[in-house]
């Protein structure tokens, strides 16, 4: 077996150092937790869906926004993050977070670019608009440097593969040391675990280009964080509720509320009915709210659907290009200085993208508490209330707060976390991929795997399920999982990173799968051939689904909570 290259304690475990991991950390740290832990699988200063940059913040701001929070409620509901949340967790977040967009503000990141608190994009005509325009190009290094003020210990290239409970409770992680090319474990036992692991694809075929699974709009680094919650038994929430992300045609980037333009037909007539000239306040939200644009038009033959930014004045084309590095989208614009696409003078093809799981995920409370004792989750990977960098800073601050509190009330877990049966099997099975000298690669599961899910749990409007077809999936999905147990081989720690991030990714498969069974109905992209309809008592219900620990898995349904 691979070597145990050390074992830690602390108060508080962080997994997954992007937005809302650092925040939680530096939270916790705040609240008086003294050892807070951070394990980030890439390095903290450039991971995740926002290492190098974001430009829109959700929050409320009753300067801008007056004394009423309702009508910001119902822009951000109706907004592409407001999909299937609970409501009360939304207005929470709102009237909150304008405290940490103050507190980042003190921290150094640019959240007033134009001198004043500027409220654009993702929004409909005449309508709030809940997302507030800053510059995030420093915001990965800035909460960095926070961390380290803190006293927050950080291992880099440390992937969290798995969760231990004991007496119900969490109580340890278990970690690869990929710092070098051959791996080694390392076992934290803790009474307190954020996950923020992000979002997760690398679940259906690609959208854009099938051969490459790392053409992401999002960080190619996050794969399967949910399963982590999974597996321990937290409940899953909105799982089977697809959500897919669209953007430029063949090279996936996501921050589309950048582009400042008009989605159009061929001949030049609009998409939608939102505007007809761009509009830097507004953008144009037709995709948002007709999330099958792109693909409708190429099924009907009346695409494709370009996005045309000629009626641009020179001065808000200066303004978007800028806003493009704030948000990340650096790459791109290099890539279109250097092919001469000017979107003054070239329309960019956009397309809808295969389905993620964004904002879905483990179902949690006000403070990111899961259903098990112990464990948190934030951002990306809640299913309740997350989707998007605003949603994740402020929910990892919370849970970072709640976790530091409920730390100081429990004594130090017993035991050798190594001799913990779920720990110790995890350990000889990622071994066996490193001990083996034949084998499959890792990357022949996931593409199986994603074939499977583009097969047998595909989306609509186009693709159905069904019962029959999501029963098939469910056993493809377990001869894949006996295959990938009995064949894979890696040959070092990134490999086996990845090989670890396909178990998640099969647990996630099943996650959606099961659930996907249990909704009886079509509702939005989750389209039933056997249950063509949308059941109205459903409308303000949430479907909860659990793994227990004897591997059983439960289903319930509870209200939306308003
Ligand atoms: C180009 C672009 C522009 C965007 N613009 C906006 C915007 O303007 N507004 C907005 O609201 N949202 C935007 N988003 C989305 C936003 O970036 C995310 O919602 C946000 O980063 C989520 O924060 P998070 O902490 O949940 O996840 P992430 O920031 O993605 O961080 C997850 C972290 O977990 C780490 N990790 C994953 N698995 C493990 C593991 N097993 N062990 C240890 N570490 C692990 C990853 O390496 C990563 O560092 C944009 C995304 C992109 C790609």
């Amino acid at each position: 077996m691979l070597s145990i290259s050390r074992t830690l304690e602390a108060d508080v475990v962080i997994v997954g150092g992007g937005i809302g991991g650092p925040m939680a950390a530096i939270a916790a740290s705040e609240a008086g937790a003294k050892r807070v832990l951070v394990l980030e699988k890439c390095h903290v200063r450039r991971s995740g869906s926002g290492a190098t940059g974001n430009d829109h913040f959700s929050c409320y701001c009753p300067e801008v926004h007056g004394s009423d929070v309702e009508p910001v409620l119902n822009a951000l509901m109706n907004s592409l993050v407001g999909q299937a949340k609970d409501v009360d967790l939304m207005r929470l977040h709102l009237l909150e977070s304008f405290d940490i967009v103050k507190k980042w503000e003190e921290w150094g990141i640019n959240m007033r670019p134009l001198g004043h608190w500027n409220f654009e994009g993702h929004a409909l005509p005449g309508k709030p608009r809940a997302f507030l325009k800053f510059d995030g190009r420093k915001q990965k290094a800035v909460l960095a440097e926070q961390m380290k003020k803190h006293g927050v210990t950080v291992l880099n290239h440390h992937p969290v593969v798995e969760l231990a409970k004991e007496n119900g409770r969490v109580c340890g992680v278990l970690a690869i040391d990929a710092t070098k090319t051959e791996p080694s474990f390392v076992l934290v036992k803790t009474p307190c675990v954020i996950l923020s692991t992000g979002l997760t694809h690398r679940l259906y075929v690609n959208g854009s280009t099938p051969n490459y699974l790392f053409n992401t709009a999002h960080c190619p680094n996050n794969a399967g964080g949910q399963a982590l919650g999974w597996r321990i038994g937290a409940s899953m929430v909105n799982m089977e509720i697809p959500y897919t992300h669209a953007g430029t045609k063949y090279i996936q980037r996501a921050g589309k509320a950048t582009w400042i333009g008009v989605y159009r037909y061929p001949d030049g007539r609009p998409l939608g009915p939102f505007v007809t000239k761009p509009d830097p306040e507004y953008g144009d939200v037709t995709s948002d709210i007709w999330n099958s644009a792109f693909i409708d038009v190429m099924q009907n033959g009346r695409g494709p659907a370009y996005l045309d930014c000629s009626e641009n004045t020179p001065e808000t084309l200066a303004y978007m290009r800028k806003a493009m590095f704030d948000e990340g989208l650096s790459a791109l614009i290099a890539y279109m200085d250097d092919k001469g696409i000017d979107p003054a003078k070239h329309a960019v093809e956009f397309t809808r993208f295969e389905p993620i799981l964004h904002g879905r995920g483990l179902d949690v409370d006000k403070d990111g508490l899961t259903s098990v004792p112990g464990l948190y989750a934030a951002g990306d990977m809640v299913g309740n209330a997350g989707c998007g960098l605003g949603l994740a800073a402020w929910m990892g601050w919370r849970a970072g707060r709640a976790a530091a509190a409920s730390a100081a009330l429990v004594p130090e877990a017993a035991g050798n976390l190594a001799d913990h049966p779920v720990i110790r099997a995890k350990m000889e099975l990622l071994s066996s991929f490193m001990e083996r000298t034949e084998g499959a690669s890792w990357q022949e599961a996931n593409i199986a795997l994603t074939q499977i899910m583009s097969d047998y749990a595909n989306v609509g409007p186009y693709k159905v399920r069904s019962e029959s077809l999501l029963n098939t999936g469910l056993t493809y999905l377990a001869q894949l999982r006996e295959e990938t147990k009995n064949n894979l081989k890696t040959s070092c720690s990134h490999t086996l990173m990845r090989a670890a991030e396909v178990l998640d990714l099969f647990d996630c498969a099943e996650c959606i799968m099961r659930s996907a069974l249990e909704r009886k109905e079509t509702r939005g992209s989750h389209k039933r051939s056997d249950f063509t309809f949308t059941n109205p008592l459903l409308a303000e219900k949430m479907l909860d689904i659990t793994r227990k620990d004897d591997g059983t898995i439960v289903t319930s349904w509870r209200n939306t909570r308003v």
